[in-house]
């Protein structure tokens, strides 16, 4: 067994390198099984105002490359537009955000090692990289949805869904707008369509199944959000997480886990990034040794709470029809109390949405009676 050093982590996805940033009194050892931080690639890198400017903050003004003004939701009813004037989210370049982390960790002094698979020790604490066994105080478990030391510690996550998307090059007039179809053919989740800029767009969607045509569902998609000439580039996409996150992300008091491992993640919309940006830090700082554990775990549970809320309230939608928010989303809006940036604070949004359900019920029943009719007479 060779004797390594404090603090391992596995992966150099963002989990594993924003933190890596953030430890400043240890040296970090970060393993990636790729040869290039953040490929293959699978987000579609939207983010809301909080994890846009943490971001910013660390990588720069580079980091953001599209702004969006309104949102255009598919419902099987009918189109629900919101415009704002502040943007209601951001898109986030990757694997540029991966590459630049990567340099910013190597330049601290933390060395990357690529193309090498850790495993778990048959030890706590104990990593292994072919036949050779690593000893260190601490692992950081940012090792994703496929977490080989979640497995250990925890079992595996088992309820995932795979976002598919192509990269489509089409005339795009309103580059600053994003759109989310609902639909039938996609009954797991939503589609979406991302502009990048006047040109180029993500066109993509969530399904429990492997491969399900994605070709013709990328061209309903387009169809539904009014895109008629578009060419697709390529293919490209990844695993979203959808369970519960852990109720205490730490194993034996040595194996700390952050981002899709544990799942961090938004329920309704899958987005990790907000997460990430929320728990490096104070995970950093534990590993510094300027935080106490019992510190650190109430800081997780102030999230936990907010996405297990998340993740009720999802459970409930998901039974009544994917685009029932969006109804609420509209009232607010209407009635000027959605904010922008609400994007990543969905239980909010819900607990605002209580005193408008005898206003919004109603309303929701009318217009899928006016749809179904309409659907009728053709
Ligand atoms: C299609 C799709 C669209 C998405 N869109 C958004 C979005 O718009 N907004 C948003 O906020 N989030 C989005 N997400 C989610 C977001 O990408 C993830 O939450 C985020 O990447 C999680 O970061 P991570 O570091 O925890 O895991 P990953 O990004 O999965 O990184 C884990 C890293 O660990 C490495 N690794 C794994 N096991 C080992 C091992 N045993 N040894 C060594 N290395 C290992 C992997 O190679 C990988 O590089 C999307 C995800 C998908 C799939």
């Amino acid at each position: 067994m060779d004797t390594c050093g404090k603090i391992a982590v596995i992966g150099a996805g963002p989990a594993g390198l924003l933190t890596s940033f953030f430890i400043r009194k240890n040296d970090v050892i970060i393993f990636e099984e790729h040869t290039s931080p953040g490929k293959p690639e699978h987000c579609t890198g939207i983010v809301g105002s909080f994890t846009a400017s943490f971001l910013k903050q660390i990588l720069g003004d580079g980091i953001i490359d599209n702004k969006y003004y309104g949102v255009v939701f598919h419902t099987p009813h009918r189109k629900i537009e919101l415009l704002l004037n502040k943007p209601i989210a951001y898109h986030i370049k990757r694997p540029f955000l991966e590459e630049k982390l990567s340099n910013m960790v190597e330049k601290l002094g933390h060395r990357l090692v690529l193309g090498v698979k850790v495993k778990p020790g048959e030890k706590p604490g104990s990593l292994r990289v072919g036949q050779r066994s690593l000893q260190f105080q601490k692992t950081i478990a940012a090792d994703g949805s496929y977490s080989l030391f979640r497995r250990v510690c925890f079992g595996p996550i088992r309820n995932k869904i795979y976002g598919v998307q192509a990269v489509v090059k089409a005339n795009i007039d309103f580059p600053n707008i994003f759109h989310i179809v609902y639909t039938n053919i996609i009954p797991d989740f939503f589609g979406w369509f991302v502009p990048l800029n006047e040109e180029i767009a993500l066109i993509g969607y969530g399904t429990k199944k492997h491969f399900n045509y994605p070709q013709r569902i990328i061209k309903y998609l387009s169809r539904r959000i009014g895109l008629s000439n578009y060419a697709i580039k390529r293919f490209f996409g990844g695993t979203i997480p959808l369970e519960p996150p852990l109720r205490k992300p730490v194993c034996m008091e040595k194996i700390f886990f952050i981002g899709d491992s544990i799942p961090l993640i938004k329920p309704y919309t899958g987005g990790g990034l907000y997460g990430i940006t929320l728990l490096a830090l104070p995970l950093a700082k534990l590993l510094d040794g300027e935080i106490t554990l019992e510190r650190y775990l109430n800081i997780y549970n102030k999230y936990y709470k907010k996405f297990i809320a998340q993740y009720r309230i999802v459970n409930i939608v998901k039974k009544l029809g994917y685009w029932l928010p969006v109804f609420f989303i509209e009232d607010l809006y209407r009635l000027k109390m959605f904010k922008e940036y609400q994007f990543d604070e969905h239980e909010r949004i819900a607990y605002k949405s209580i005193p408008l359900l005898p206003y919004t019920l109603p309303r929701l029943v009318f217009s899928s009676i006016t749809a179904e009719l309409n659907d009728f007479k053709k």
